[in-house]
């Protein structure tokens, strides 16, 4: 299993941060994607991986980007910086990025602005998007068309949307992030009604730690802080849903996380 979104650099995580890494490799995750979301945390994100690059090795990477609750305060040179980031072999996609008009913690014209540059960028170093978008669909999808045959991949994280949004992503080929939020039965009964007509080829799986901790993780734990070993109840809970099989969606998810990202092959670590 790969966590394609682990807010690692995230304070709640100072005191044990490599006893949470030590955790999710005792739950056999096989690497984990370190959220930037915006400049210094994505400078953060890198430094993780690389502070860690013996103890754990290819094991952690992360991304880069600029989220759009950050859009408001970024440099002049934001993206110059972002492109150094991506320099990096352990950077592996472009994000978080996208739009949220939900709280609107950024105007929306420079949410709109900050983002579409992220794209071209994502475009223009042939990577992967990290894509966040709350209650901004078809501003969203607007911008990322011109793109959806010029970049290797966009992953559609913490997908929370409805079905039209669902079937508008898959038909456009996105990669879509599934977390916590399934396990949910109250917010997340929509996301669990439409889980099954997701493609096991477009499926990824995500902790959004410290965030979302699932609802279903037993015994219950006893902090809110949600972590990367928590992933196997994600899982668990596609596969009540769906019917699949546990392993297969492991296996499944991994290949394609490996495949987006880049990863090193799960079948050359076993
Ligand atoms: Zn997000």
């Amino acid at each position: 299993m790969i966590d394609i979104g682990v807010n690692l650099t995230n304070k709640r995580f100072d005191k044990d941060r490599e006893d949470v890494i030590r955790r999710a490799q005792m739950a056999e995750l096989n690497g984990l994607l370190i959220t930037g979301t915006n400049v210094e945390e994505s400078q953060k994100a890198l430094l993780l991986c690389q502070q860690y690059q013996t103890e754990f090795p290819k094991f952690l990477y992360s991304t880069a980007g600029v989220h759009p609750h950050d859009a408001d305060h970024v440099s002049i040179d934001y993206l110059e910086q972002l492109k150094q980031l991506a320099l990096h072999d352990q950077v592996k996609a472009i994000g978080e990025c996208g739009l949220d008009f939900n709280r609107n913690f950024s105007a929306p014209a420079q949410q709109q602005k900050v983002f579409s540059e992220q794209v071209a960028l994502a475009a223009e170093l042939q990577m992967p998007l990290f894509l966040h978008q709350r209650d901004a669909f078809e501003p969203w999808f607007a911008i990322l068309t011109p793109y959806l045959d010029k970049v290797p991949a966009m992953v559609a994280h913490c997908f929370t949307g409805s079905k039209a949004e669902l079937t508008q992503c898959i038909s456009a080929d996105m990669y879509i992030g599934i977390t916590g939020w399934l396990c949910d039965e109250r917010r997340g009964q929509n996301l669990r009604d439409i889980v099954s007509t997701i493609p096991l080829n477009r499926l990824l799986i995500e902790t959004d730690a410290p965030y979302l901790t699932p609802r279903t993780i037993r015994p219950k734990p006893k902090s809110s802080r949600n972590e990367p070993s928590y992933l196997p109840f994600i899982v668990k809970e596609i596969a009540s849903i769906t019917g699949l099989d546990q392993e297969q969606i492991a296996w499944q998810t991994s290949c394609n996380a490996e495949r987006v990202f880049d990863f090193p092959s799960t079948k050359e670590m076993l």
